[in-house]
């Protein structure tokens, strides 16, 4: 079968197509053929090296895609031969074929088309963990959600308007802010304009913001954190700018505000929290209440240039690599 290849770390450069023998299900494991896969920022990390886990090489690179069942190893329940699957978690998914853990198999919304249903498990899941159940949001409050259009970004506006928030959109050009405000966003902001921090007070009348969602990190975290409200929670998503950041903890007292790290893997190995991510998001994306945006689609074969892309910031939405 196709499939990208790593064998050391680094940049979109590293990534080679390859043929790899067709894996095959041990037990409890499902068998699946690929028909799309998200690309997501955390796989650019990963390649690189520069993961919250340990990248070893050589490795197939991708943690979450859409497909349909091939086969399944012994003690697999509740799936069958020829079913529409997503699956989310570790890697292995920029292939033709891809086995995954039974546990990490998700079923697709019926009106999802493979790339939309390739788009929603990272990003969907990350926004509901973030919102709810780490910040505990409450209606009517404002949060900020950092780089807006992409895939978190896109998925983070939608889940907050579901839990009836208010959301500040910063992105880096108007065509991304047009993008934001059809989704939902009641403000969205340049994160390129002078006195942003004074913008998102104006915006909130004057309070902040009660959640941010950081994910570009890096010398503008100082600033993240003189945009949160009285008890505001700041959460630390990501790190696109892959640079450090300062704080003074100190800080945080006078207004009794909260700085709290967000990382989807770990919830995925706790049955009690996915089944309640799983029972808030699937209503909404059967319904079509919540929908993925898909941006651009790369055939398998041109992953380096879809990692190009996503580097470049041109994405909106989620990227989906093709076999
Ligand atoms: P995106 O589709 O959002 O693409 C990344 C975006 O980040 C860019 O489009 C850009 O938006 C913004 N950005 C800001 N600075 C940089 C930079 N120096 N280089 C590149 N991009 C930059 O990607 P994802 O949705 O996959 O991920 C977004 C963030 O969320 C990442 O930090 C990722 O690691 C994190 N994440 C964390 C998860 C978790 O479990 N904690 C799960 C999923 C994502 P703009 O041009 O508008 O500023």
């Amino acid at each position: 079968m196709k499939a990208i290849q790593v064998q050391r770390a680094g940049g979109p450069e590293v990534l080679e197509l390859t043929n790899l023998p067709k894996p095959s299900p041990g037990a409890g494991q499902v068998l699946i053929r690929v028909e799309a896969a998200g690309l997501n920022f955390a796989d650019i990390l990963y390649v690189a090296g520069e993961y919250l886990v340990r990248t070893r090489y050589p490795t197939v690179p991708g943690m979450e895609f859409a497909g349909v069942v091939e086969a399944m190893g012994d003690g697999v329940e509740g799936l069958y031969i020829g079913q529409r699957v997503a699956a989310l978690g570790g890697s292995g998914a920029f292939a033709e074929y891809a086995v995954v853990q039974a546990r990490s198999v998700l079923p697709v919304p019926t009106p999802m088309s493979a790339a939309e249903a390739a788009a929603f498990p990272v990003s969907y899941f990350t926004a509901y963990f973030a919102l709810q159940t780490q910040a505990q949001a409450k209606p009517g409050e404002w949060v900020l959600v950092q780089a807006a259009a992409g895939a978190l970004g896109t998925a983070s506006i939608q889940i907050a308007a579901a839990l009836g928030l208010r959301v500040v959109a910063l992105a880096s050009s108007e065509e991304k802010l047009a993008l934001c405000r059809s989704l939902g966003a009641d403000v969205a902001l340049l994160n390129t304009q002078d006195n942003l921090v004074d913008a998102v007070r104006q915006a909130t009348e004057g309070r902040g913001v009660d959640i941010l969602m950081e994910v570009v990190g890096g010398a503008g975290f100082a600033q993240s954190l003189k945009m949160l409200a009285y008890r505001g929670r700041l959460l630390v998503i990501g790190s696109a700018s892959r640079e450090m950041a300062q704080m003074y903890p100190v800080s945080l007292m006078k207004g009794n505000q909260s700085v709290m790290g967000v990382w989807l893997t770990p919830f995925l190995s706790d049955p009690a929290e996915m089944q309640a991510a799983t029972s808030f998001l699937m209503p909404l994306l059967t319904s079509g209440r919540v929908r993925p945006v898909v941006g651009e689609r790369f055939k398998l074969e041109q992953a380096a240039e879809a990692f190009r892309f996503v580097l470049s910031r041109k994405n909106t939405g989620k990227v989906i690599l093709e076999p």
